[in-house]
């Protein structure tokens, strides 16, 4: 029985290296970068006004009190998205306004506030205090410097890189292409949902669940019917996938009873199984295998088991496929609020539910078939064999909601 690194190290080993595809920055959420990227201009683009006020020469203002203010002529006004010709001479100011551009001769911005204007006077402000060069001034390439490194490869895309992409006059990315993963369940008990239960049947839950977790990994989910526990018809189901996916994920039928089909069909159709087994709870029985380059992920029927060996062991692998840089779920610390027992002699990935402060409970039942300790949990413990961990221990819990 292979240990869980070492069962992730082959799948990883087996996953293809990534290719590109260019896309628009709309479609390029949660997408991976393929490439670096440097930012073709500054920002700011040109020297502009942070605030609502007034462009001057700082200097001007060495003296300005509020019971004595220094009084500065208005030379003009800039809008944001107008440009000024002539230049902020000595003893003079410019009205500006948030983003307006900064006019050449000032060199900081006085906050309206901090100034006034007189009725009797409107060719004049008013300044109360003094101000410094850069004051209010948001400077070019203060953000960015033209050139500079704005998002590595294997960076996913999130709303705020897309931001400063766009932000920089980039329309479109090259971005890790999405593998295509054909999803089966295989069980004669398995049905529909939408049609009252046949006797002995079961809703089949486990696509549904595991299409969702593909698509946040960034892989596009292709359901396929439902396969009953039969040979012939396994085999048939798994060429038909392998066929039109890059990928296969199977759940059920990996166990070791006369009823469970997959490999035996995975080798009938070409396929070359890698290992079966994988040292951990759930998902002892885990199948791994290629097939002409397909990668084929024959998951447990459980549905606790399947979408948690389908975050341990498969997820990884779909994020590498697009060149992601990060493939592993985060990490965080936390505090358990009741004990965790693993009394069983294998390592055993436990569900838990970590609320805002950190706080971390267990899940509920901690069974393989228990689907409301899934429904609960937004984490997993990795629990050593055999241990019990105390209310108050300080834990690492892999978050995945
Ligand atoms: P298996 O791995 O095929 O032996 O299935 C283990 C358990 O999981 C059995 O109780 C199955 O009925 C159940 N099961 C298998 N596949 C699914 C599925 N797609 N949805 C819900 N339950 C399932
Ligand atoms: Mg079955």
């Amino acid at each position: 029985m292979l240990e869980f690194e070492a069962a992730l190290a082959q799948v990883l080993a087996a996953v293809p290296l990534p290719t590109s595809e260019h896309v628009s920055l709309s479609e390029a959420a949660g997408r991976v970068l393929a490439d670096q990227i440097r930012s073709p201009i500054d920002l700011p683009v040109f020297d502009n006004s942070a605030m609502d006020g007034y462009g001057l020469r700082a200097a001007d203002t060495a003296s300005a009190k509020s019971n004595a203010p220094m009084r500065l002529r208005l030379a003009g006004r800039i809008a944001a998205g107008e440009s000024f010709a002539g230049e902020v001479a000595a003893g003079t100011c410019v009205r500006l306004f948030t983003g307006s551009p900064l006019p050449p001769g000032a060199d900081a911005v006085v906050m309206q506030e901090e100034t006034r204007l007189e009725p009797t006077a409107p060719a004049e402000v008013l300044i109360l205090s003094p101000t410094v060069p850069g004051e209010n001034v948001r400077s070019r390439g203060g953000d960015v410097k033209r050139g500079s490194t704005l998002s590595d490869a294997g960076e996913l895309l999130t709303a705020g890189r897309l931001g400063l992409l766009a932000a920089v006059g980039l329309t479109g990315v090259s971005v890790g292409r999405q593998p295509v993963v054909g999803l089966l369940a295989t069980g004669s008990e398995l049905q529909e949902p939408g049609q009252p239960l046949a006797p002995g049947r079961i809703y089949e839950s486990n696509r549904l669940a595991l299409a969702v977790l593909m698509a946040r990994a960034g892989a596009v989910p292709q359901t396929f019917p439902l396969v009953v526990d039969d040979l012939a018809a396994t085999r048939l189901a798994l060429a038909d996938a392998c066929a039109q996916c890059d990928a296969i994920v199977t759940t059920g039928g990996v166990s070791v009873g006369e009823m469970d089909f997959i490999k035996c069909a995975f080798e009938q159709v070409g396929g070359e199984l890698e290992f079966w087994k994988v040292a951990i709870k759930p998902g002892r029985p885990f199948v791994f295998g290629r097939c002409q380059g397909k990668l084929l992920f024959g998951l447990p029927g459980n549905p606790v088991s399947a979408l948690v060996t389908f975050l341990l062991l498969v997820r990884p692998a779909l994020l590498r496929w697009q060149g992601a840089a990060n493939i592993s779920l985060p990490v965080l610390p936390g505090v358990l609020a009741e004990p965790l027992v693993n009394d069983g002699g294998r390592r055993h990935f436990m569900r838990v539910r970590v609320d805002s402060a950190g706080k971390v409970y267990s899940a509920g039942v901690q069974a393989s078939h228990a689907l409301s300790s899934v429904a609960a949990a937004n984490g997993l413990m990795d629990v050593p064999a055999n241990t019990m961990f105390t209310a108050g221990t300080a834990v690492s819990v892999l978050r995945w909601d």
